[in-house]
């Protein structure tokens, strides 16, 4: 790693610039946008989020205020975890750890830094992980490793047996920072008895893991608050899907981004229902006036991410498609599965979780049940066509939001999806939905840039007729 990398934190890097553009709104419209012209490096990616008005500045103070959280946790005498996106962050809230979960930290340096990440990225495989790993965990993990960063105090997988690439990375890190490390297992099942108990008993294991580590035992009273407000955001969630169904779809493409971010940051607080809150307040505005969720209120075709979206090009992805009026209908990482979620209709009701406050007991089996439906941990723990898997899924999307086309972005970092792309895109292709192949990284712009990326998606619309 270069020298100059070496002289400031990451995480403090990245704080900095979130809290400034958080405060860019405190003041007129105009004395907002004006801060723009003095930071043109970072100008794209808040201009977008920003644009979305409420829910932007929203979710730039939430995200502000939890990287707050983890830079101040041990002076408040908390307990630091380095976990992964797929694992609920509102278990941690009850037993006081903070928790630093890499991708979206990951998703943050890409999408605000023109230079991306490379060099963290680098620098894990300079000693010595491997290069064709997913770079979700790689890009903060670098900085992590390079002590670049609050130094964690143990960790948290919840990938095993389904991400070989993102359990790995989580085993590198304990082993490399020699920190205690607790892994949830997942089977290649979901409904069936065994799998559920499983599941169940694993997720007790964690929690007893977590007390050990920080000698405080789980609160209850703040449990139960977590299971209430899950519950109220995947409701509102929800909602908002479910406005995602009408033509034009008043619900800007970028709120998907939002949703899950907050899930994946704030899942169980209230701060995350905020946002939620705020999104379907704008999308029930547009649908009342007819509007599709883009700048000009015009929708000219939709579209459904099969897998993730893309994050570094300072959020232009997002932007171009507004430009485009093409309506983003969200990816992979929106299938939480809640009991309300408008894509679970008739035998897919199995596949999701409901929470429920009852007694510790339930309160614990709730959240054992949301933590094996989290992104990825449910869809592709298995082969992709089987139940409750990648494939019924992505049909489960497709008959619930009618995109007029799916986008795939990947490389072979994510071996599960790189290996069955083909025949899920002949699967969806049988549906009679255009679906395009990009070789690309969401987090390593390196591999292939956005603007190549743009070109091929813009000859792919042209040629299957999707815009004319
Ligand atoms: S499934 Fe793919 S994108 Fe998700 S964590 Fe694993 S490698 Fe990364």
């Amino acid at each position: 790693m270069r020298k100059e990398y070496r002289e400031y934190h990451f995480d403090r890097m990245v704080q900095s610039i979130i809290h400034f553009a958080s405060l860019s709104y405190d003041g007129t419209h105009k004395e907002g946008f004006g801060m723009f012209r003095y930071a043109p490096r970072f100008r794209d990616a808040i201009q977008t989020i920003l644009m979305t008005g409420e829910p932007g500045v929203l979710l730039l103070k939430m995200i502000d205020t939890y990287l707050i959280e983890i830079l101040t946790a041990h002076e408040n005498g908390k307990k630091v975890a380095l976990c992964t996106f797929n694992f609920s962050p509102g278990v941690l809230k009850p037993l006081d750890v903070v928790p630093i979960c890499l991708e979206p930290v990951t998703t943050l340096g890409v999408a605000m830094w023109l230079r991306g990440l490379g060099e963290y990225l680098n620098y894990c495989c300079e000693v010595g992980f491997t290069e064709t790993s997913c770079s979700a965990q790689r890009g903060a993990l670098g900085a992590y490793l390079a002590g670049l960063g609050v130094r964690p105090d143990f960790v948290l997988c919840n990938s095993i047996g389904v991400c070989d690439t993102n359990a790995t990375a989580f085993n590198f890190a304990a082993e490399y920072l020699e920190l205690p490390f607790y892994q949830l297992n997942a089977p290649p099942t979901l409904v069936d008895e065994r799998a559920r108990t499983y599941h169940r008993h694993d997720f007790r294991g964690l929690i007893s893991f977590v007390e050990e580590q920080t000698g405080k035992n789980l609160d209850c009273d703040l449990l139960r608050e977590v299971i209430v407000e899950t519950d109220k955001q995947d409701e509102i969630m929800c909602e908002i899907e479910d406005l995602m169904r009408l033509t034009p779809s008043p619900v800007p493409g970028i709120f998907n981004l939002f949703m899950y971010s907050a899930k994946y940051i704030y899942g169980g607080s209230r701060v995350a229902t905020e946002i939620m809150e705020s999104m379907l307040k704008v999308s029930k505005h547009n649908a009342a006036q007819g509007r599709a969720g883009t700048t000009s209120g015009k929708e000219e075709a939709r579209a459904f991410s099969v897998y993730v979206d893309h994050y570094s090009a300072q959020l232009r992805p997002w932007a171009w498609f507004d430009e485009k009026n093409i309506s983003h209908l969200g990816c992979m990482m929106n299938g939480f599965w809640p009991v309300h979620a408008p894509y679970a209709t008739g035998d897919l009701k199995e596949g999701t979780y409901t929470m429920d406050p009852t007694n510790e007991e339930t309160m614990l089996d709730s959240l054992a049940d949301q933590m094996s439906r989290m992104p990825m941990v449910k869809q592709i723990r298995g082969p992709y066509d089987d139940p409750h898997q990648w494939l019924t899924d992505t049909v489960a999307s497709i008959k619930t939001y009618k995109p007029t086309f799916c986008l795939y972005t990947g490389t072979i970092g994510c071996r599960n999806t790189w290996g069955s792309i083909k025949i899920l895109a002949r699967d969806t292709e049988k549906m009679g939905i255009p679906t395009l192949i990009l070789f690309g990284d969401a987090f390593d712009h390196r591999i292939t840039s956005w603007e190549s990326m743009r070109d091929r998606i813009d000859e792919f619309l042209t040629v299957r007729r999707i815009l004319e």
